[in-house]
């Protein structure tokens, strides 16, 4: 049989289409049936980001739970989600969601009332993984469980990183006329100088006053430390503390939290 002359490229390949689509067929049948079954019965569908993998999926859930303040006093990363967290902080999602924060936090700082001219009214910045980064740290020993000895060596080094997201809300406050008190949990004997330095070296600067904890609060919670920091600062001193950023819980809960409070992510360890 003669085709017309237009239609006879596509019909010389009609055979090879054909034995194509006999030879996919069964596969877009399973694939199908995947996503039918998946979403209609409660199995979960497919999960594209970060990866289609079904371990990424729990460990996603994992990382929402422990934001939510829901999952508490975990000592590590569980195992099958080293990998899943350290993808999240080191493949952009964690850059994202920091700068999501920020751009809260600058909303917020746009809308309230410029500081008075009696100079108290105060922000509230954590150190450790607010201002400064220790995912070197972190990443390098697999996020396992706080050590204190290992944890002292390499804050000791004065060589975190500050995070520039947090350096610009930093800057910005300062430069507003908000008085910024940068509040650690670090002890203060062994780390205040190579914490004032690293804080310095990364343009921590301006700050009205760097609270580190004292020998009388060695061994308590930070959440007890801190409270009681702000319970001065407020009662005491009468500052009104306007806002209050830190990346775990225990640096937001509490007496005298302040007006707002912004947690930053933190997969990586949980400090009670
Ligand atoms: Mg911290």
């Amino acid at each position: 049989m003669q085709w017309p002359r237009y239609m006879a490229p596509t019909m010389a390949l009609l055979p090879q289409r054909l034995l194509l689509t006999l030879v996919l067929l069964p596969h877009l049948l399973i694939l199908l049936s995947l996503g039918v079954g998946g979403s209609a019965y409660g199995t979960k569908p497919p999960c594209f980001w970060p990866s289609s993998a079904a371990e990424d999926g729990r460990c996603l859930s994992w990382r929402v739970m422990v934001e939510a303040n829901n999952a508490r006093g975990w000592r590590t990363v569980p195992a099958p989600c080293v990998g899943y967290v350290t993808g999240y902080m080191t493949r952009g999602q964690y850059g994202r969601d920091l700068d999501g924060v920020m751009d809260q936090v600058s909303a917020y700082v746009d809308q309230i009332t410029p500081p008075a001219d009696d100079g108290l009214d105060a922000w509230v910045l954590d150190i450790d993984d607010t201002c400064l980064s220790n995912l070197f740290y972190y990443e390098a020993k697999r996020f396992g469980a706080y050590d204190p000895l290992a944890f002292k060596t390499w804050a000791s080094q004065g060589a975190c990183p500050g995070i520039p997201a947090v350096l610009r809300l930093f800057a910005t406050l300062r430069d507003k006329g908000f008085k910024v008190f940068l509040l650690s949990g670090r002890d203060e004997e062994t780390l205040g100088s190579c914490t004032t330095e690293n804080l310095e070296s990364q343009g921590f600067s301006g700050y009205e006053r760097l609270m580190m904890r004292t020998p009388e609060y060695r061994g308590q919670p930070s959440s007890v430390f801190k409270s009681a920091m702000r319970k001065q600062l407020a009662e005491e001193e009468g500052y009104r503390i306007r806002g209050n950023v830190g990346d775990q819980w225990s640096d937001l809960q509490g007496e005298n939290v302040g007006d707002r409070v912004f947690k930053i992510p933190n997969p990586m360890y949980f400090v009670p």
